[in-house]
């Protein structure tokens, strides 16, 4: 049997890749060894965010008399039960739209040979392979890990441990960390740096906060020893946990036999260039599996909407300066683009936002870095809003979008995202809605 495109994975990356393609008539097969949805529907944002919602409903509904006046009495229900509805809904969803646009699915695990790949005992030929394999987490080298648990597991458990250690202080450990402090766990942090180290102290210094509220304790600069069944041994202590979680980084996923296709990748992942397209002009990569920095799932489905246009013969190429990363902590932090590019910088706080005031969340900022040029190159939102926010940002990017259109630009008021317009103006001195210092 013999197809245009062959798409190993059917996670982010590879659903997109394989509907694209298979609705402009190409015959198209997308294998995937687990279920479809990948790692961000099973055991990624999917989970991560909905156990997020629940936390952060259930900490401002019980503080809600703080600032609303009101008095309400919240208790947990079959919170997990919700979690895998929404997981098989999705998952199921993602398999069914491949087969909608008019490709076929099928499960098993590829591998490939020089030129063919082989599920189940069956050789299929290509002309075009797509490479969309994701990447698995990565534990560290130490005895008795085996008795702790990955990120993608931890994100679903059926049950909230009394205590748990989490081991990682990227962006995974973190929000672990704190949905399940606020679900009820005693959770202690351990990092081997500095907590979200690739994000500013301002916004760090305001999460570590939150965390503090929660009663987590945080441990900077601290390494795993080893781990004896519920206890781990650091280099700043012991720690009790009736689950211990390693959110400790993620490896590429390379497909047995991959060596025999003759590209290039290393242990980050497989060379591409701007169209995704491998050193063996056949065979494409797209998501966790390339050799890039930023992984995260709309990256992953840009990619594959650039690998299925280059085969349809579109000239696109893939943009990363205008991806931009969440942490689904409370508050949220997003961040978009470069701030070494970034000659000046303004800023606005959000206590200073009517709408943020009317909230009674006013913790937070939205800052936004601009080129010797005078456009919009980076965006920083520390907001309960920040998933949204930092679209406008990243838009802004895209646009090259100058420091004074931005500043004048009519958002709606009052809005929490009026706070980027707010932003440039504080660079024109504008911001009249900020008290400033007396001399
Ligand atoms: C806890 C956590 C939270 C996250 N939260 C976010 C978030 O909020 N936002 C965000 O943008 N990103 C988030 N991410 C990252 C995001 O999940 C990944 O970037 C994204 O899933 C990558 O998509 P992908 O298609 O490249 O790979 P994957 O989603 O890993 O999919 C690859 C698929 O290929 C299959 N496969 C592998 N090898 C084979 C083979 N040989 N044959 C057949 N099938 C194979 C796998 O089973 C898998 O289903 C999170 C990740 C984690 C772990």
């Amino acid at each position: 049997m013999k197809y245009d495109a062959i798409v190993i994975g059917g996670g982010s990356a590879g659903y997109v890749a394989g509907s694209v393609l298979s609705r402009n008539g190409r015959k198209v097969l997308v294998i995937e060894k687990d279920r479809y949805g990948g790692v961000c529907v099973r055991s990624g944002c999917v989970p991560s965010i909905f156990l997020y919602d629940v936390s952060f409903s259930l900490a401002r509904l019980r503080e809600i008399g703080n600032y609303k006046g009101l008095s309400l009495n919240v208790e947990q229900g079959d919170i997990f039960s919700v979690r895998n509805n929404i997981i098989d809904y999705l998952s199921e969803a993602g398999k069914k739209l491949i087969e909608n646009a008019g490709g076929e699915t099928y499960f098993g695990e590829a591998k490939l040979s020089k030129d063919k790949v082989e599920v189940d005992g069956r050789e299929l030929e290509y002309d075009n392979l797509i490479i969309a394999s994701g990447s698995s987490p990565s534990l560290p080298r130490i005895s008795g890990v085996e008795n702790g648990i990955t990120e993608d597991q931890a994100v679903n458990l059926n049950f909230v441990p009394k205590e748990m250690v989490v081991v990682g202080g990227g962006f995974a450990g973190v929000e672990i960390a704190q949905f399940y402090a606020r679900l009820g766990s005693s959770v202690v942090l351990i990092t081997r740096g500095k907590m979200l180290e690739n994000f500013s102290q301002d916004a760090r210094e305001l999460v570590r906060e939150s965390l503090d509220w929660d009663g987590i304790i945080v441990k900077e600069k601290c390494e795993p020893v080893y781990q004896d069944r519920g206890l781990l041994k650091t280099t700043c202590g012991e720690f009790r946990g009736e689950v211990i979680v390693y959110a400790t980084g993620r490896r590429p996923n390379f497909p047995l036999g991959l060596s025999n296709l003759g590209i290039e990748f290393n242990c980050n992942g497989i060379k591409v260039d701007d169209t995704m397209r491998t050193t063996n002009p056949k065979v494409w990569a797209i998501g966790d599996v390339v050799d890039k920095s930023r992984k995260v799932a709309h990256s992953a489905m840009m990619e594959g909407y650039v690998a299925a246009l280059s085969i349809l013969g579109k000239s696109v190429k893939a943009d990363y300066s205008a991806v931009p990363q969440v942490i689904y902590t409370d508050p949220q932090i997003g961040s978009v683009g470069s701030e070494q590019r970034a000659v000046k910088s303004s800023s606005f706080p959000l206590r200073a936002s009517t709408r943020a005031i009317i909230h009674g969340m006013k913790e937070g900022y939205v800052k936004v870095g601009f080129d010797e040029d005078n456009r919009v190159c980076f965006g920083e939102v520390v907001s309960q809003y920040a998933e949204e926010m930092i679209n406008l940002l990243s838009i802004a990017i895209k646009a090259k979008m100058k420091a004074e259109d931005l500043a004048l630009l009519p958002l709606v008021h009052p809005s929490t995202s009026e706070g980027i317009s707010n932003a440039a103006k504080a660079l024109f001195n504008l911001d009249v809605d900020v008290f400033k210092d007396k001399q």
